[in-house]
């Protein structure tokens, strides 16, 4: 809400706006019973509506055991913002269930989410409000969602969820689409370096985003030059061999260890010297004492919220330029809209048609929010705000 109240000052033609985007459209909490042998047990989910004046709520479902009503209402704000920034015809919302998916079997994990559905159908649907994965959520369970939901309506409603596996009409693209979604972001940031100069990237975490974006940028051949997991880090600066790092991290379950690098503590990851820090992990990274010390041309956001409010002024404050997540990371939802718009009207692209169509849109949303920055001299975070107000303010 601070960084909305930023945005507000800016543009106050849209307190309208601004004064609605402050609550949530609805918030709805279940009770999910999930039968094992003779007992049942009880588990709360959620799922927060924040806004669908672009159109119908938007938003992943999370398992986590610290899933509350706090938190997914934050995540639905967000997604309301993203998805206005990136000009997609979806408001924003966010789901979860308080649930140790790992204490589990995949039959349970399935079953609590038929038992989502059961209890969501009212409120879910194709033009009303449309789930995808997040945490500990896969395309498995969104086969699972979508097969729950036609069943209780009555009629195959693949749209009804996005994120799903690719032959019960999943989008091509979706894997990498955050990370190529970045890396299209990363070419707005052109004043900063020229794009065939050869930057030095730093990537914190080398899962789905961190993995794909250390791959694009080794391809087009920049230096990724250190990469963390959650066991630490590894620093080349001559630049690692991603193919063979991915290797060996497949071997060892770590990057740590891989031949011809010196190892790094997360915060030594964070604060070497580099041309673009990629966080790719998780949220409240980049602490003021952290932000401090990074020595960084360009903050690329991949993560979601991996910058405190008082990173965010450190990095400001030394003049480090912050891509911020509503922008860098909105890949994800772009291609979910696209799997989406293909469900709705019984098309399948290529791979290749994809991830045109997403870079023009990241393209084009990245150029806005740089384009505000300088106008009302703030940070490309306040403007990213400032551009999703006045998205959201065309749909009335
Ligand atoms: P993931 O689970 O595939 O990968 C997470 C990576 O972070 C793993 O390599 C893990 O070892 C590492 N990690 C965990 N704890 C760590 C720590 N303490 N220090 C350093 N590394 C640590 O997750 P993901 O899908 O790649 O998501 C990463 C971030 O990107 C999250 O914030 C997520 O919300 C965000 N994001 C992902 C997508 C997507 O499409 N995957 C889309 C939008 C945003």
């Amino acid at each position: 809400m601070k960084q909305l109240d930023q945005a507000a000052a800016l543009v106050p033609e849209h307190a309208a706006v601004v004064e609605r985007l402050r609550h949530a459209d609805r918030m709805v909490h279940v009770t999910i019973p999930l039968k094992q042998g003779d007992a049942t047990t009880y588990f709360s989910g959620y799922r927060v509506q924040w806004n669908n004046q672009r159109g119908p709520y938007k938003g992943g479902i999370r398992f986590h055991p610290q899933v509350d009503l706090d938190e997914v209402q934050a995540l639905a704000f967000w997604m309301t913002m993203k998805c206005a920034v990136l000009s997609l015809p979806y408001g924003g919302g966010k789901g979860g269930v308080s649930v140790d998916p790992k204490a589990l079997t995949q039959e349970e994990r399935e079953e609590v989410m038929r038992g989502f559905v059961r209890r969501m159908v009212e409120v879910v649907g194709p033009e009303k409000d449309v789930p995808a994965p997040d945490v500990n959520t896969n395309s498995r369970l969104m086969d699972v969602f979508a097969e729950e939901y036609s069943q209780l309506v009555g009629k195959a409603s693949p749209a009804v969820v996005t994120g799903k596996s690719l032959d019960k009409g999943g989008s091509a693209g979706r894997a990498e689409a955050t990370a190529r979604g970045a890396f299209a972001v990363w070419k707005a940031y052109s004043d900063l370096l020229p794009l065939d100069h050869v930057w030095r990237v730093v990537v914190q975490g080398f899962g789905n985003a961190g993995l794909h974006i250390a791959h694009l940028f080794h391809e087009a051949g920049h230096h990724v030059i250190a990469v963390s997991d959650s066991r630490g880090g590894v620093l080349n600066p001559e630049g690692l061999d991603i193919p063979a790092l991915e290797q060996f991290k497949a071997k060892e379950g770590t990057v740590v260890g891989f031949p011809g690098t010196t190892t790094l503590t997360q915060e030594e990851l964070l604060t070497t010297e580099c041309d673009v820090l990629a966080p790719a992990a998780l949220e409240n990274q980049l602490t003021g004492e952290v932000a401090k010390r990074v020595k960084a041309k360009l903050v690329l956001e991949l993560a979601n919220g991996p910058t405190t409010p008082e990173g965010d002024e450190a990095l400001h404050a030394q003049g480090i330029t912050i891509a911020p997540d509503i922008l860098a990371n909105a890949g994800g939802v772009t291609v979910s809209y696209f799997e989406w718009y293909q469900n709705m009207h019984a098309e399948k692209w290529s791979e290749e048609e994809v991830y045109q169509k997403m870079n023009e849109k990241m393209a084009e949303s990245a150029a806005a929010v740089r384009e505000r920055a300088k106008r009302f001299g703030c940070t490309d975070r306040v403007a990213a705000f400032v551009l999703a107000v006045e998205r959201i303010a065309e749909k009335g």
